[in-house]
């Protein structure tokens, strides 16, 4: 649950980035309930809608996610669930957010997404000006759908590049859409000063990971199966690739059977590059002081660690350079006062 009010207040005085976190995963109960009255549909109460948040394996939770989507129709939706986001992080001192849209969800619904993104920034301008929290967006197209779908994604986010959208990723099944297949759709993202980053060893092995270095991505989400691959743990802890680690996440989809055996910790200790994320934090139950708190009883991480993983988050960000100094200076000046 989310425990932010019990956990120890130097995790909630911690700066923190969060640059793994779904738009569409973070809409709360409560606020889907108001969609759905906003909309006239059926189901409404707060236990019916609480209960399209169980699911019992990952596919059953890609559906789910499928479904909440469904509730957001307008650009007032969309303006809603940013600027109530945004209010959380501010709740948690989450001071900078990278957040994933699926723009390929929207295609695929056929709406209008240049009207959804004008709903988007004004959820985001409301919530900076209110909360003083920064946000970026990175446009996350649907691995199963196909690479021309993807690219469709990538020509938004082109379109909205000077807009605050600052990366390109795939999300999804990855059985169902190999990296290979992306090559182009990667490259041209590139080509367009987009950053990179991809969902890979979440559902799928090691190669998914090498996949994804092939592509450059400059970050890799999950990267929960590197660890049956020692060629590829010392690839990435020397080139510091940050990991968007969701630990929460990967045990509620059951890509990581026993949160015991995440794999976190043993990362660390090769000396990865980590962050700490959510993923989808209403959909998981979860916030991102929890995933602080949790890494810190279940494998020990000192206070000192968490320090350095909340650093990591501002490090591995995609804010411009003169953005990320003044971050990290304000980070160093908030530490080593406290
Ligand atoms: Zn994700």
């Amino acid at each position: 649950m989310h425990s932010g009010s019990a956990a120890k207040p130097f995790l909630l005085a911690l700066p923190k980035a969060e640059l793994h976190l779904h738009l569409e995963g973070s809409i709360e109960p409560s606020t889907l309930v108001e969609l759905r009255q906003r909309h006239g549909m059926d189901g409404a109460s707060l236990a019916e809608v609480e209960q399209l948040y169980h699911y019992a394996d990952f596919t059953g939770f890609l559906m789910a996610f499928k479904d909440v989507t469904g509730h957001l129709r307008t650009p007032e939706d969309y303006e809603l669930i940013t600027y109530r986001l945004m209010e959380r992080l501010k709740s948690e001192n989450v001071l900078h957010a990278e957040v994933f849209v699926s723009a390929g969800v929207c295609l695929w619904r056929k709406q209008d997404f240049a009207a959804i993104f004008a709903g988007l920034e004004r959820g985001r301008v409301r919530g900076e000006r209110d909360f003083g929290v920064s946000l970026l967006w990175i446009f996350d197209a649907v691995r199963q759908f196909g690479v021309e779908k993807a690219e469709k994604v990538v020509d938004l986010a082109i379109q909205f590049r000077e807009r605050n959208v600052v990366g390109f990723g795939i999300g999804g099944d990855e059985r169902q859409g190999p990296p290979e297949l992306f090559k182009a759709v990667y490259a041209r993202a590139a080509d367009h000063g987009l950053h990179l980053t991809a969902h890979a060893g979440e559902n799928d092995g090691p190669e998914s990971i090498w996949g994804a270095l092939n592509l450059k991505a400059e970050r890799i989400g999950h990267g929960l199966t590197a660890e049956q691959d020692p060629e590829l743990i010392e690839e990435l802890a020397e080139r510091q690739i940050p990991i968007e680690i969701c630990v929460t996440s990967n045990v509620r989809t059951g890509c990581c059977a026993d949160l015991a055996k995440h794999p976190v910790r043993r990362y660390f200790d090769e000396g990865l590059m980590l962050t700490l994320n959510t993923d989808d934090p209403a959909m998981f139950r979860t916030s991102l002081v929890e995933e602080y708190r949790l890494v810190q009883e279940t494998f020990g991480f000192s206070d000192e660690h968490l320090r350095e993983l909340a650093r990591n988050s501002f490090e591995a960000s995609f804010l411009p350079p003169d953005k990320k100094v003044q971050f990290l200076d304000l980070f160093d000046a908030t530490v080593l006062r406290s």
